[in-house]
């Protein structure tokens, strides 16, 4: 129960109480940026509506809808020089089916293709994942072990940051988040664990450079900003009792801060360092 923009009154937050608003439906990214910056920062960017609708039911009232459904260079996934390009504006079951994400980063297909009910995997969009900026939601956790950019266009034009920037430094106002770009993805290889999910999740990924194999695990919580430690595995022994080590000395290496209102950073670490030395294995079998 709250009080509403629309001035109704003490009501339960549902749809029939929101507000009118202003729906406004640009045709590009351009178009998207100007009409949001013209609307100023109490409008909101809606993809597929999925997490908007929990926000109203928090009592967001926002002053307009940017609908980006005919923004079609947000649909679009495609491999270049520079990296492989998600569109914000794809779905969870198109990116995690999409032919270059399958062959080029089966773990993170994998990944992606667990989030959420079908119901919703159709409807729910990689933009909306991350731009939500919600500590639950999975799509940073993958990207940011995958050393993924966030590409942005904003009133001044276009930028890139990391996922842990949403938390860190979030792009100002109207920003749209236009997609995120995997550098390299043929030589990085991605392991999300997610079984104990929602007390903790762990992604692994290798990225083989010219001087060696180097990894980074990321920790996700329901509560914390995924937290992100890197390690090498160029010269370390990579029988069992090498990857426990490594795996034990990665996970000692987050600091008090994972700790979260369910559990404490110590059992974090310790259950950290049992899944990413079952991560790593994974790996490693499949190289
Ligand atoms: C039943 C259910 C189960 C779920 N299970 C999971 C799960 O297991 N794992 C998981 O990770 N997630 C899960 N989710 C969350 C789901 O993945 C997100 O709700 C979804 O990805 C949001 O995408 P959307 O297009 O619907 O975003 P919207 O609701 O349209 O937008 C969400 C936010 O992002 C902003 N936004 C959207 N697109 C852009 C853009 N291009 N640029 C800037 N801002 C933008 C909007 O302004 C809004 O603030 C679940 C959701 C539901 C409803």
């Amino acid at each position: 129960m709250q009080l509403l923009a629309s001035r109704t009154g003490w009501v339960s937050p549902t749809h029939r109480s929101l507000p009118r608003v202003r729906l406004l439906r640009p045709g590009s990214a351009a178009e998207a940026v100007a009409a949001h910056t013209e609307e100023g920062p109490d409008a909101r960017y809606h993809c597929g509506g999925t997490d908007l609708a929990a926000q109203f039911r928090e009592g967001l009232a926002p002053s307009a809808l940017v609908h980006l459904g005919g923004v079609q260079e947000l649909r679009s996934i495609t491999h270049t020089d520079d990296g492989l390009h998600l569109g914000a504006g794809v779905d969870h079951a198109t990116g995690s089916l999409a032919p270059d994400v399958v062959s080029l980063l089966p773990g993170l297909a994998d990944g992606w293709g667990r989030i959420a009910t079908v119901r919703i995997r159709f409807t729910a969009t990689l933009g909306g994942n991350l731009m939500a900026r919600r500590t639950r939601y999975e799509m940073p956790i993958m990207l940011r072990a995958l050393g993924a950019r966030l590409r942005f266009l904003g009133p001044d034009g276009v930028f890139e940051t990391e996922p842990v920037d949403l938390w860190e430094d979030a792009p100002p106002a109207a920003s749209l988040l236009l997609g995120a770009r995997i550098p390299e993805p043929g030589r990085v290889r991605l392991a999300y664990d997610r079984s104990l999910r929602p007390v903790m999740t762990v992604a692994v990924a290798l990225r083989e450079t010219d001087t060696g194999i180097h990894g980074r695990a990321v920790l996700g919580s329901e509560y914390r900003a995924p937290r992100a430690v890197d390690f090498d595995l160029t010269d370390h022994p990579r029988d069992e009792a090498g990857l426990t080590a490594l795996a034990q000395d990665t996970a000692a290496r987050f600091d008090d801060s994972v700790g979260d209102p369910v559990t404490s950073a110590d059992y974090r670490r310790r259950a950290a360092a049992v899944l990413i030395r079952r991560r790593l294995q994974d790996l490693l079998k499949g190289a």
